[in-house]
Parts: C-alpha cells; sequence; structure tokens
C-alpha cells in the first residue's frame, strides 16, 4: 500500500499542529503506525490522499449513519450556503431542527442548539445546576462528555478516593465537585448519593455506554438511575451525543424506555457538521437565558448550513423506517464474525465492540475494559487496515455501521475479520 502522500502530510502536520492532529485520537498512537490522511468520502468508502480506499466503519466518529456524502444531504447543504453561511440571528431552519428532535425524542419539550457535544453537555450540566441549586454531579468512569473542565474526571482508585482530573489543566477544584461512579453498580451509586445527600445536581451517563468500547446498561440499571435520582431531587441527564438517532429515531430513550430530565444530542444530529443539541423538560430548560439566569450562548450557535445538514439527515432517517432494522441486522452479523473468532463482543444496535481479552469475561464496566489485550487489537486493525478496512484505531471506540454498508461490504468485512483476529 502506498503511503507516500499521506506520511509527507503527516510530516508537515507535526510541525504545524500538536501532534499533527486536531483531535488526539486521529494520532493512531494506540495502534502504531501513522493516520492516512483522507481526500474524500462516499456512501462506506473513504479515499485517502495515495488513492487507497477503505470500507470506513469510523463514520466520522458517529454522525455517519447514512454513509459519507449522502446526495440528499449534500444537495440541501450546497443550496442553503448559497443564501450566505451565517447570520447570528434567527432563521425559519432552527425552528423545523427543533421541532423534529422534539417530534422524534419522547420527553424533550424543548431544545437548544450548540455546535459540539462537548458544549452541549457542559450546558446541561449548567443548567441542572442553575435549576438545583446544587454545585455537585455524578459521572460513571469510562463515560466520555466531552473535554470540559468539570466532566475529565474519573476517580483514581475505586470511587471512595479523591477525584483527580484525567487532564493536566483541570484545577483540582473542578474535579472535587464531580464524583466517579462504576457503570452498571447500582452500589456505588447509592454510595455516592447518601454521602453526598442533598448536594447532587445530577447523575449524567452514557445510556448505553459507547467510549470504552460499547458498554450496554445492566437490566434495571437505567430504572435505578431514574429511581434514585427522582427521590433525591437530582436531575438525570442522558448523554446521548452517541446514541441519539442512532439506537433508535428516539435515541436510548426509545431504545431502553427510560428516559432523562435532560438529554444531550451531538454526531448524528449535525448530519456531519459540527452541531450539537441538548433539551428535556420545559420547567427545567426555561432556566436557560434570555428566559433565566443560566447562560449559555454561542456565536454559530444554530448554524443555518449546520441546521440544514441535520434536518436533511433527520428527515431521511424519518421517511426510511426500515433503516435500523436493516443496520442492527447488519451489525449482528459482524458480531457474529468477532465471536467466531473468541472474542468478547458487546452490541447495542448497530454500535459494537470486540474487546481482545480471554472467552468467558464479560465487559460491564471500566475495569473490565481495561482488561484487554491492546497490543492484539493494535495487530487486528493494521491487518485489516492492509485488507482495505478502516476500523477505529483503538480499542475503546466503537464500531459504528451505517447504512451504506451494503451486505455484500458486510460479508466482505467477516472474511477479513476471520483473517485478521488471531
Ligand atoms: C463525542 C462525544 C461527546 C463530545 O462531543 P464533541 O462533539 O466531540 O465535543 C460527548 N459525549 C459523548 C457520549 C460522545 O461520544
Amino acid at each position: 500500500m502506498n503511503t507516500a502522500k499521506s506520511q509527507q502530510l503527516f510530516g508537515k502536520a507535526k510541525e504545524l499542529i500538536p501532534g499533527g492532529v486536531n483531535s488526539p485520537v486521529r494520532a493512531f498512537g494506540a495502534v502504531g503506525g501513522q493516520p492516512f490522511f483522507v481526500e474524500r468520502a462516499q456512501g462506506p468508502w473513504i479515499i485517502d490522499v495515495d488513492g487507497n480506499r477503505y470500507i470506513d466503519y469510523v463514520c466520522s466518529w458517529g454522525p455517519g449513519i447514512l454513509g459519507h456524502a449522502h446526495p440528499r444531504v449534500i444537495e440541501a447543504v450546497k443550496k442553503v450556503c448559497e443564501k450566505g453561511l451565517t447570520f447570528g440571528a434567527p432563521t425559519a431552519g432552527e425552528v423545523e431542527l427543533a421541532e423534529l428532535i422534539c417530534t422524534c425524542v419522547p420527553h424533550i419539550e424543548t431544545v437548544r442548539l450548540v455546535s459540539s457535544g462537548t458544549e452541549a453537555v457542559m450546558s446541561a450540566v449548567r443548567v441542572a445546576r442553575g435549576y438545583t441549586g446544587r454545585d455537585k454531579i455524578i459521572k460513571f468512569e469510562g463515560n466520555y462528555h466531552g473535554h470540559s473542565d468539570g466532566l475529565l474526571v474519573k476517580a483514581g482508585s475505586g470511587l471512595m478516593t479523591q477525584s483527580v482530573p484525567d487532564s493536566a489543566g483541570v484545577p483540582a477544584g473542578y474535579a472535587a465537585s464531580t464524583l466517579t461512579a462504576v457503570y452498571n453498580d447500582e452500589e456505588s451509586v447509592r454510595r455516592l448519593m447518601e454521602e453526598n445527600r442533598g448536594q447532587v445536581a445530577a447523575i449524567v451517563v452514557e445510556p448505553v455506554a459507547a467510549n470504552m468500547g460499547v458498554v450496554p446498561p445492566k437490566k434495571g440499571f437505567l430504572e435505578f438511575l431514574r429511581q434514585i435520582t427522582e427521590e433525591n431531587g437530582t436531575l438525570l441527564i442522558f448523554d446521548e451525543v452517541i446514541t441519539g438517532f442512532r439506537l433508535a429515531l428516539g435515541g436510548a430513550a426509545e431504545y431502553t424506555g427510560v428516559h432523562a430530565d435532560l438529554h444531550t444530542f451531538g454526531k448524528i444530529v449535525g448530519g456531519g457538521m459540527p452541531l450539537a443539541a441538548y433539551g428535556g423538560r420545559r420547567d427545567i430548560m426555561s432556566c436557560v437565558a434570555p428566559l433565566g439566569g443560566v447562560y449559555q450562548a454561542g456565536t454559530l450557535s444554530g448554524n443555518p448550513v449546520a441546521v440544514t445538514a441535520g434536518i436533511t439527515t433527520l428527515k431521511i432517517l424519518m421517511e426510511d423506517t426500515g433503516i435500523y432494522e436493516r443496520i442492527d441486522r447488519r451489525a449482528t452479523k459482524l458480531e457474529a464474525a468477532f465471536k467466531e473468532k473468541g472474542l468478547i463482543v458487546n452490541r447495542a444496535g448497530s454500535l459494537l465492540s470486540a474487546f481482545f481479552m480471554s472467552a468467558g469475561r464479560c465487559v460491564a464496566n471500566y475495569e473490565d475494559a481495561c482488561r484487554c489485550d491492546r497490543g492484539a487489537f493494535a495487530d487486528y486493525f493494521n491487518r485489516m487496515l492492509e485488507r482495505g478496512i478502516y476500523v477505529a484505531p483503538s480499542q475503546f471506540e466503537a464500531m459504528f455501521v451505517s447504512d451504506a454498508h451494503s451486505d455484500e461490504l458486510i460479508d466482505r468485512t467477516c472474511r477479513a475479520i476471520k483473517e485478521s483476529v488471531e
């Protein structure tokens, strides 16, 4: 495989951009080797600057549920661009997208548009604090909620130890109000709630975790979170930046039957453009300025081009009622191929992860996920890439199946899995 142009670009990028990339995981640090630079992408394919073609299961880390460059989305975006790129004033599109989100997702009454998932979760947490008048929040080890200061935290060793930030540059004070529990472990949540009675503004959770590999909630876990938050006057925030419009039109709320007080969206809702959202109960969302005292704003919030990509994507998902059944079924085929090779597979709908660890174990939380063999994963990743298949360059990312992954390409991928997993 010729990668001369990518190599040259990466060399230059490293001189101009920290690590040569604008988001760390793109650097291929966990799998060795160097990233390819993308020329273009179409449907299931991503094509690099050297002309190599890969079947893409990263899908821009989640947005690409329709595959790349869906003709309807591209057409709509081209058309709206001609009217101007940004106005900083309201447009009809924002109302339409808000209506679509409220229609698709049960229990969302009002919604605010922002530009990234990070912003959406950061803002939802601020609203929860403003609404409850409390400072502390509970998050789960291995759940990712973007890179805002207060959310880049996991417990040092076990949940009873003092919370420490995961990143340099995060003041210890911020981390102190972020308590960390163990995913799928009710007792860890109950203990934190008891020790901090009357002080917890929100529990924020990925309803189906997908940033430590895919880790679905155990039966009853979300129901438990729903109940304990209600009993304590704490808000429940579902971070649906990945699961929203992915597991079902109504996201995890529809998929699991449990809904939160606030939900955050990103990735798919922007249809490939920088757009995200947070919303929920009207009385809670009424805390947001200009109605209430919780300030949150954005120069490019509700950007007309991004909004158009989002609207068009959601409309396609609404009109094509077979789409979720198709992508789920294709993900099931991949699941079977990994299982045949003895891997532990977690799957929720079209999201799946194969964990490289000895058979018989299951992955229910971050500690479990950390036990897997990252070296074996790196070998598999590179063998897949050689066979023209691009999976995320990290054990802890999901594999995303899109509607552009035809049965034929899925079968081809299954064969590659058989050859690539030792
Ligand atoms: C990707 C992600 C975010 C952050 O979204 P960005 O748009 O990258 O800022 C937040 N929460 C979850 C669950 C995510 O997967």
